[in-house]
């Protein structure tokens, strides 16, 4: 069955060329998905959907799809990843995670190690962080020139341009949590042996700089929710919500895109007997 075409996507994507605030914007989301258990089965039923779809776009070969996960410490990007992605069979599915660039990425233009890492025909790609960090952390750290940053959103909409034009479908979320719920969970991150691992006691460092991030990715939303390569941006304070609203926002997008298993042109099925 199809889902009722891109409503959710309509419904959470940023409007290109209007002015964009993450301010007021509702980080819970329980109006969609005010059940817990409805969300968690439509997320399972979408999952296996999607892994079906990616199934089609590998065998067709001729298109990918690039998700972009953004969002502040502990906004869930891990977990999404797992709930959306886990049905799917790992053949046709590459991520990559953007940690601060090493001498040699420094060395080259910012989005030169994002190229690399974008998915070949026939993939999934999912970024866990991206090249928005060059205007996010990068801008609230001051660590490139001013005006060199002030260029890159230019940049980065015409190499979303180029993503879109040569067959890739460009999606982006930004994961959206309340100041309240990152305290909650780097709260319960050191609490919890086995999530320990993830805090980092330099995240307590961005977390004094929280509304200068949310400056900048209001800048970068505003400036780069393109047609071709849409923002949207997702109450995430509930995992539950979060991970049913990406899957389905997803699974229509593949739906869309409706890639084709390839029938042969060069011979016909019923004529070869297999002995
Ligand atoms: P995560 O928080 O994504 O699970 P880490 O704790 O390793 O993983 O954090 C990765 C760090 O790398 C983040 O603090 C992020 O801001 C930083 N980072 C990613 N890309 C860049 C970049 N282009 N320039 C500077 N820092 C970056």
């Amino acid at each position: 069955m199809k889902t009722n075409a891109k409503r959710f996507a309509k419904a959470y994507a940023v409007t290109p060329g209007q002015r964009f605030r993450l301010a007021g914007c509702d980080t819970a989301g329980l109006k969609a998905f005010p059940s817990k258990e409805d969300a968690r089965v439509q997320t399972v039923k979408d999952a296996e959907a999607i892994d079906a779809l990616q199934d089609r776009l590998y065998a067709e070969g001729r298109r990918a799809l690039l998700v972009v996960l953004q969002g502040i410490d502990c906004s869930g990007k891990d977990g999404t990843v797992r709930a959306v992605f886990n049905h799917c069979g790992p053949i046709g599915v590459r991520i990559t995670a953007f940690k601060a660039p090493s001498a040699d990425e420094r060395a080259q233009d910012f989005l030169w190690r994002v190229h690399k890492a974008c998915p070949p025909r026939g993939f999934i790609g999912i970024f866990n962080r991206s090249h928005y960090e060059d205007v996010l952390v990068v801008k609230v750290k001051g660590l490139a020139d001013k005006d060199d940053i002030e260029r890159r959103y230019a940049q980065i909409n015409a190499f979303e341009a180029l993503l879109a034009e040569t067959g890739t479908k460009v999606l982006k979320f930004m994961l959206n949590i309340s100041k309240a719920e990152q305290a909650e969970r780097l709260r319960e991150r050191i609490a919890t042996p086995e999530k320990r691992w993830k805090f980092n006691p330099a995240d307590l460092e961005d977390r004094k700089l929280w509304p200068d991030f949310m400056k900048a990715y209001d800048t970068a939303i505003t400036r780069c929710s393109t047609p071709h390569a849409p923002w949207h941006v997702i109450p995430a304070d509930h995992n539950w919500v979060r991970n049913a609203i990406v899957a389905r926002i997803v699974r229509e997008t593949l739906e869309e895109m409706n890639p084709q298993y390839p029938q042969p042109t060069d011979w016909t099925p019923s004529r070869i007997k297999v002995v």
